[in-house]
């Protein structure tokens, strides 16, 4: 019973993670960047506080240092690591950047 109610929280805060992100990313788009950020905030706050895993698609949508949402030529940029033979994906905001 513990174990299905688990598995039910888990799901409505995936679910609430996605919307968050989702609604970050148009608000960016909207010209509300504070607002954006504040989305992807509390998103990573409901990850930590849950223990949940950011959603497949929306792993790289956000930058996990600055929480600006990522806007491939925009806000990111992504480009060929020949050195260790990758994609990476950069922040134009603080420079942070990972392998996608
Ligand atoms: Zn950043």
């Amino acid at each position: 019973m513990e174990h299905r109610r688990k598995k039910i929280i888990k799901q409505s805060v995936r679910d609430t993670v996605t919307k968050l992100l989702d609604e970050a990313h148009s608000e960016y788009l909207k010209g509300n960047r504070e607002r954006s950020q504040r989305h992807v905030k509390m998103a990573l706050y409901h990850i930590k506080k849950h223990k949940v895993h950011v959603p497949k698609d929306y792993v790289n949508t956000f930058c996990k240092k600055c929480r600006i949402v990522w806007i491939p030529g925009k806000t990111a940029r992504v480009y060929f690591d020949r050195k260790h033979n990758c994609l990476r994906i950069e922040c134009k905001k603080c420079g942070f950047s990972k392998r996608i």
